[in-house]
């Protein structure tokens, strides 16, 4: 399984070993050029201090007078060489055999002959080499050759020990080398310390956020103890299982309802069948009033069914089937069709019909539903006598339905949450609660947008607004 400390070490860790690793290289190297190349071109110096003085040596005109001379001033200046502590200075002849050394002895120990050789094919006249004596001692041999004859002197040599320089040379390396394991090791220590404070309480939200989703409704992150991306984390989970467990409850409610409003007509059904059943003369008044009944008990069930099914288009997403339909034309159908049901309750519907269509792209039956629910509910909280307006405007680019009642009104505290499915407000008379929950997933599913506007004791207005088709627009409004 992938984690976060892994991707860390994988990524993030890597990539500051490998920095570390290059920088520690260019320090070394930088190092190393210094210290080696430092003694190199100290002995260099030397050599080009003489030069300079063979250069002023010597006879004009007498050319083997002048290189005898500058013979006998090197000689002079090897054994005249005051630094022998430091170096051992030499001359070499042109088989690159000693001819003397500033200590004196010639010692074998220091003839390596690389850097001589060296000197004789490069370019420079110069040969530089490191090697180990026969005592085991690291010393460094400079040769050049002397750009002038003198006599049978062909190169100087200078050789010194490397004890110093290699001994600074491994305290750098060791030091630096430290000092790059360190700060690795304090990246590995606090990158590991933070992971570890976001890993652990990630895990508990993890294991936790597990449980709601298995079912566990009632547990809960402590989301006061991070103030930081996790506490928010937490309080999100929590919200999230506070709406869970309230869906779950408004749901249970809501069929525990359903079932029991079936049985109320179902009942009644039965009575009456078993009543009309019993009679022999159909002319017999009950045998009439059983059959309305039965009529209208058949209706409140198949507006049940109606909200049952509402219910499930609800869990399952709404699906559309849309065409271009005149908006006027479908709202003058749902005036006509609540038009009995207004009456009936002594209501007045308010409707002036615009005198031109208004294109819109939707479903027929799922827009009827919106107008339905929207009227069903001013119908429903109106008092009688009232009236219900049913307005209808357009600008270029919207087309607004708005339904007004006089009625009693939703309380400011529930008017955010009418829209929420399952939702009955404090004011509620009868219902299930998903019928604005409907509308505003219908309408948003069309491109619209759903407001509700209400004022407690004067009346409540809802406002659809949706898009204006405009021909050919069909996949702006593509249904969901
Ligand atoms: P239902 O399907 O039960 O009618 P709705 O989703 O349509 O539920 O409405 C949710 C709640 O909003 C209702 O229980 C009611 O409290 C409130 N409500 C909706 N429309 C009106 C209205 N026109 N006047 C007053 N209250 C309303």
């Amino acid at each position: 399984m992938q984690s976060i400390t892994k991707r860390w070490l994988r990524g993030s860790l890597l990539i500051s070993v490998l920095v570390l690793a290059l920088a520690e290289g260019l320090f070394l190297s930088f190092c190393y050029q210094n210290l080696y190349g430092g003694v190199e071109s100290a002995m260099l110096n030397r050599f080009s201090t003489l030069v300079g003085r063979l250069q002023a040596t010597g006879t004009a005109g007498d050319t083997d007078a002048t290189a005898n001379s500058r013979g006998q001033a090197l000689r002079r200046a090897v054994e005249q060489f005051d630094e022998k502590d430091k170096f051992e200075f030499m001359l070499l002849d042109s088989a690159g055999v000693v001819l003397t050394t500033s200590s004196g002895i010639s010692n074998e120990n220091l003839l390596d002959g690389t850097d001589y050789y060296r000197a004789l094919t490069s370019s420079s006249g110069v040969g530089r080499t490191i090697f180990r004596t026969r005592d085991g001692e690291r010393v460094m041999a400079v040769t050049e050759l002397v750009p002038y004859s003198a006599g049978n002197v062909t190169a100087m040599r200078l050789v010194t020990s490397l004890a110093l320089v290699d001994r600074r040379w491994w305290t750098t390396v060791w030091l630096s080398l430290g000092v790059v394991l360190a700060a690795l090791g304090l990246m590995l220590w606090s990158g590991l310390f933070f992971i570890r404070s976001i890993v652990r309480p990630l895990s508990q939200v993890e294991a936790i956020a597990h449980r709601i989703a298995d079912g566990d409704l009632q547990t809960r992150l402590p989301d006061a103890r991070y103030n930081d991306e996790i506490g928010r984390l937490c309080r999100t989970i929590n919200e999230m299982a506070e709406h869970l467990t309230e869906t779950e409850r408004m749901k249970n409610e809501f069929i525990s309802s359903v079932s029991h409003e079936l049985r109320t007509p179902l009942t009644s059904i039965k009575g009456w069948v078993e009543t009309i059943g019993s009679l022999h003369d159909p002319g017999d008044p009950n045998y009439r009033k059983g059959l309305e009944v039965i009529g209208g008990e058949t209706d409140r069930l198949y507006a049940m069914v109606e909200e049952l099914l509402d219910f499930s288009r609800l869990q399952n997403g709404i699906k559309l089937n849309c065409q271009v339909l005149d908006l006027v034309a479908e709202a003058t159908d749902a005036a006509l069709f609540v038009e009995g049901r207004i009456r009936q309750e002594g209501l007045q519907l308010v409707y002036e019909e615009p005198p031109e269509p208004y294109p819109v792209w939707a479903d027929p039956a799922r827009l009827r539903q919106v107008f339905v629910n929207v009227l069903d509910n001013a119908i429903k909280y109106s008092p009688p006598g009232g009236s219900v307006f049913l307005t209808l405007g357009r600008t270029d680019t919207a087309v607004t339905v708005t339904v007004r009642d006089q009625g009693r009104g939703i309380p400011p505290e529930d008017l955010c949450q009418v829209k929420q499915k399952f939702f009955k407000g404090r004011n509620a008379v009868r219902g299930s609660g998903i019928g604005l929950a409907v509308v505003d997933a219908i309408v948003t599913a069309l491109g619209g947008s759903t407001d509700i506007a209400s004022t407690l004791g004067q009346g409540t207005t809802v406002s659809i607004t949706l898009p204006v088709y405009h021909p050919g627009q069909e996949h702006l409004h593509e249904p969901i």
